[in-house]
């Protein structure tokens, strides 16, 4: 048996001419790329990403934290924290639930939390509070903001055009505060 092999989100993992993205990829340009941090799973050729469970580092003041919008509500995005960037490889405690506030998100003013972070996106942001159950995180900082997002109408994942995001399968636009590294 070959030993495990473990990807953090952005990953290539390979190519579609050879696999089919299951759970916890996505693909551009005919790569497939993990979701997730986790170990890699091949069955026949499918290939996916069975999360890693490990023990969780805190997210500390200042960190940068990588992780999902699971849902936006008056005027927080709520993010489902991932992993502390620099420390991809642990992941952190699924039910640790940080707050973006509509003042956070960019250096610019926000009218509406709908032109820079959706439901589904992928963001990167600083913890400027770090207190379990109450973390609180900023996005306004040019390399941070959303490092992945899919089409509102396809869920296909859309592509960074010079700071623009654009679906390659139906044309369509997107507005977000867009970070340096999205992928
Ligand atoms: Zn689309």
């Amino acid at each position: 048996m070959s030993e495990a092999r473990i990807v953090t989100p952005g990953e290539k993992m390979g190519k579609t001419e050879e696999y089919l993205g299951g759970e916890n990829t996505f693909v551009s340009n005919g790569e497939i790329y993990a979701e997730v941090t986790g170990t890699v799973e091949t069955d026949g050729r499918k290939i996916q990403v069975k999360p890693s469970v490990s023990t969780p580092p805190v997210p500390r003041l200042n960190d940068v934290v990588v992780g999902k919008v699971f849902r936006i509500r008056n005027a927080l995005a709520l993010v489902r924290l991932s992993y502390v960037e620099g420390n991809e490889r642990r992941e952190i405690p699924s039910q640790e639930v940080a707050a973006l506030h509509i003042s956070n998100l960019s250096q610019d003013y926000v009218d509406e939390m709908s032109d820079v972070v959706r439901e589904g996106d992928i963001v990167k942001a600083r913890v400027t509070n770090p207190q379990s159950g109450n973390i609180d995180l900023t996005t306004a900082e040019p390399g941070l903001g959303v490092v992945s997002a899919r089409c509102q109408r396809d869920s296909t994942r859309l592509r960074n055009e010079d700071g623009k995001l654009v679906c390659p399968e139906c044309g369509r636009e997107e507005s977000r505060k867009v970070s340096e590294d999205y992928r």
